[in-house]
């Protein structure tokens, strides 16, 4: 088979860029087993404006990078762009901040920053969501430019758009090979046939599955500087909860929580918990982890009854591009070299401008021919770490 692109791995990066070039005129055609397999399927769905990264009350690179994201979003959702998400379920327009009590120096300089002031808003008392409408409440609550996306959902309108360019492969079996000074994909499909597949462009949006492919090439380090990981321990809890998108601040420049709100297949909600206790849960044995985060949410929120609840957790590893020190990268990273590129997005927030970068980085053909996998085996969408 011969495409203009290829495109390896179908998380948001993948999908987010093929839906680009299919619109541009690229034969371009993504494999992949699952799709958000791995990091996507596990995001929060935020799509950050950079609030969290300008906790201290400075702009860093990683806000200013991250701060145009949202419009993006928001022209796909309103189906204002060649991405189309206009059907994707958003489960908030605005992701809520709030600070319990007094609030440490540091982050007094974040509430006096003017460039902070533009992004949020104090939300009044008398629009309270229920679960802040409470006398022991005496924090503040804030109103961010975040919207929070129905992951699953955008997986799944992603599919269904793209699906004449979306081809099943088995991960484990298939891979790059060297042909002269490129590179060629030689893929093994679900019933263990094989077809080779050259392309002008072959971009791995693999996610962590991006190490394995560039180990199994000659490509080496100095080509491709490798790729970091940042593992987490996501909490769960299951119950008769209220449906709330926030980033609970205590002292320090880093959320204490952050939670969103998810229904599973049974129509129960699940608040899905990131922040510091899946940052220091990692390694820990989930009873620990629970523990640690029931503790929390006694603190943050006394007020609220989680007896009965059902507790669980998800260690996952964010995938990056290597950094020196180890430390999130600012914003997208991509290596090129011959016909391969690899590409990690950094946040599902960034995966339009890492589309962007590419495209005015690389020559990709524009043949216009038509997408090639109809009728072969597509990927399905991953299951919800929700329904797991
Ligand atoms: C717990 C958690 C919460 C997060 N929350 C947020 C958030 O709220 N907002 C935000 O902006 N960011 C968030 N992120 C970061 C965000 O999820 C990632 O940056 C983004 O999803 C990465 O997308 P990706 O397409 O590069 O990789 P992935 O989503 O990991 O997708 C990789 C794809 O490649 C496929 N694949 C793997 N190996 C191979 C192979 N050998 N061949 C072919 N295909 C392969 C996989 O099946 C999958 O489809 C979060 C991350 C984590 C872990």
């Amino acid at each position: 088979m011969q495409v203009d692109t290829l495109i390896v791995g179908g998380g948001i990066a993948g999908l987010w860029l093929l839906a680009e070039l299919r619109s541009q005129g690229v034969n371009a055609l993504l494999v992949s087993d699952e799709l958000g397999k791995g990091q996507t399927i596990a995001s929060q769905g935020i799509i950050h404006g950079g609030t969290k990264y300008a906790l201290t009350g400075k702009l860093t690179g990683a806000t200013l990078a991250i701060g145009d994201m949202p419009r993006l979003w928001r022209a796909a959702l309103n189906g204002e762009s060649a991405v189309d998400l206009s059907r994707v379920n958003i489960l908030t327009e605005s992701q809520l901040l709030w600070t319990s009590g007094g609030i440490g120096s540091r982050m007094t300089g974040f509430f006096a920053s003017k460039a902070m002031k533009s992004r949020m808003d104090a939300v009044p008392r008398d629009a309270y969501p229920e679960l802040f409408r409470h006398a022991e409440f005496h924090g503040g609550l804030y109103r961010l430019d975040e919207p929070v996306l129905d992951v699953p959902s955008l997986l799944a309108t992603l599919r269904e758009q793209l699906d004449d360019a979306l081809l099943q492969v088995d991960v484990q079996r298939s891979g790059l090979q060297p042909v002269g000074d490129v590179y060629r994909y030689q893929a093994v499909l679900p019933d263990g046939s094989e077809l080779a597949i050259d392309a002008g462009q072959i971009i791995l949006t693999a996610g962590a599955g991006n190490e394995a492919l560039l180990a199994s090439t000659s490509l080496s380090q100095r080509e491709f500087p490798g790729m970091q990981r940042r593992p987490l321990q996501m909490v769960l809890v299951r119950g008769d909860l209220p449906m709330i998108y926030a980033h609970a601040l205590g002292m320090s420049d880093k959320p204490r929580a952050t939670i969103t709100s998810h229904r599973d297949a049974e129509g129960q909600t699940v608040w899905y918990i990131g922040g510091q206790p899946a940052e220091q849960g990692v390694g820990k044995p989930a009873a620990e982890v629970i523990a640690a985060t029931q503790r929390e949410l006694a603190d943050l929120l006394p007020w609220m009854d989680v007896s009965g609840m059902k507790w669980g957790t998800w260690a996952v590893d964010r995938a990056e591009g290597g950094q020196p020190d180890g430390s999130r990268p600012d914003q997208p990273v991509f290596y090129h070299h011959a016909n391969v590129t690899v590409a990690w997005p950094t946040k599902l927030a960034f995966a339009p401008m890492l589309s962007a970068r590419l495209q005015s980085a690389l020559s990709m053909a524009k043949s216009g021919a038509k997408p090639v996998a109809s009728g072969l085996p597509s990927p399905p969408v991953a299951t919800s770490i929700w329904n797991v």
